[in-house]
């Protein structure tokens, strides 16, 4: 607590005379912003804006609903990881609309806590195929790369949904308005892919960036970094998680990913199609693969931009363009217990952890 103090003193002595604004893009970053209650610490000046740090929420809406059909197919067992299980597509009204409704209107959905579950149910039932719908970034999605590379039951396929972080944040960058004047990288994410992977953000944009673990000192640590970066005009790469997040990364993991999944371009709900922003499984693993082994529950036609369920502003929160409780339906007709969207739903969705940290519009 003496180290977090003496963080905001040095904080609270900066002084840029303007808003600026610092965003991360971790909901574990997010989290620990909001229940810490860092935001009425800070300085008046200093904004901290959530942005792409949920892989729940940008999970396209095609490979839910995807996910769902499969689950309601006879002998599937779907398993996810629990956080997908409530969040809810567009679909005609009666019709099931999230995997929770499928559970309940007799579907075999299992929430899982690794992908390694998932490999103990499809052993435990090999008459049956097991359907695994892996939704992550890079941190969940080298655990799923590593089990496939160490070998799978013949019946446990995989629909994959896996995302990488940074190119939405270039994106962001690429767009020439990105709404930060800094970025916090995720910690966990540069543990598996190195710290160098957002040299970018000062290389390319001259943007401060420094990465940061969840601890409240490690956070303010990367805050006061940047912001001294942008008072001196120095630029540089700061990793404020040293303990954890190692020059390379992890090489083991990394050799895994390469080894059963390719990088493509790949759909955001509610964003579009992000060039390399997203995994998919290698051909050489086709008959692991859900979307070559079901292609009939695929629905392209659900492939579109903008597919937030109306009055849902999650693509705007996503993108750190708005605050959670400035979306129009913020705690009215969106709540944890009736999410609307999908940054409801989980526990790294900005608009539930502001609500949970008690943020009201
Ligand atoms: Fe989406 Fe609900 Fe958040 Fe609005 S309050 S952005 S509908 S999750």
């Amino acid at each position: 607590m003496d180290e977090a103090r003496a963080w905001l003193d040095k904080l609270h002595a900066l002084d840029f005379g303007r808003t600026v604004k610092i965003m991360n893009v971790c909901g574990g970053h997010e989290r620990s912003i909001t229940h810490a209650g860092l935001r009425g610490a800070l300085p008046k000046w200093l904004e901290l804006v959530p942005g792409p740090g949920c892989p729940v929420c940008v999970c396209p809406e095609e490979d839910v609903y995807q996910a769902i059909q499969l689950a309601l197919r006879d002998k599937v067992i779907l398993v996810a990881y629990g956080d997908m299980l409530r969040v809810p597509v567009n679909v005609r009204k009666g019709e099931v609309r999230s995997l929770a409704e499928a559970q309940a209107a007799g579907a075999d959905v299992r929430p899982i806590a690794s992908p390694l579950d998932a490999r103990k149910i499809a052993r435990e039932n090999p008459g049956r195929p097991v359907v695994f719908f892996a939704a992550g970034f890079e941190t969940t999605t080298a655990p799923t790369a590593a089990m496939l590379a160490e070998g799978v039951p013949p019946n446990l396929a995989i629909l994959l949904s896996g995302r990488l972080t940074w190119p939405a944040v270039a994106m962001l960058l690429d767009s020439g308005s990105p709404g930060f004047d800094a970025l916090v990288a995720p910690g966990h994410v540069s543990t598996v892919m190195g710290p160098e992977e957002w040299r970018f953000v000062v290389d390319r944009h001259e943007i401060p960036c420094a990465v940061a673990g969840f601890g409240t000192e490690s956070l303010l640590a990367s805050f006061y970094s940047v912001l001294r970066q942008l008072k001196t005009g120095e630029r540089f790469l700061d990793n404020c998680y040293t303990e954890v997040a190692h020059p390379g990364g992890n090489p083991t993991a990394q050799r895994f990913m390469n080894a059963a999944l390719d990088v493509v371009d790949a759909n955001w709900r509610g964003i579009g199609v992000i060039p390399n922003s997203g995994y998919a499984l290698k051909p050489a693993l086709a008959q692991h693969d859900a979307r070559v082994l079901f292609p009939d529950h695929a629905d392209p036609g659900r492939r579109r931009a903008g597919e937030m369920p109306p009055g849902c502003d999650c693509a705007q929160v996503v993108l750190g363009k708005i605050y959670p409780n400035q979306c129009r339906i913020y705690g009215k007709a969106c709540t944890p217990r009736n999410p609307v969207g999908p940054c409801m739903v989980s526990d790294e969705g900005a608009c539930r952890i502001w609500w949970a940290g008690g943020v009201r519009v």
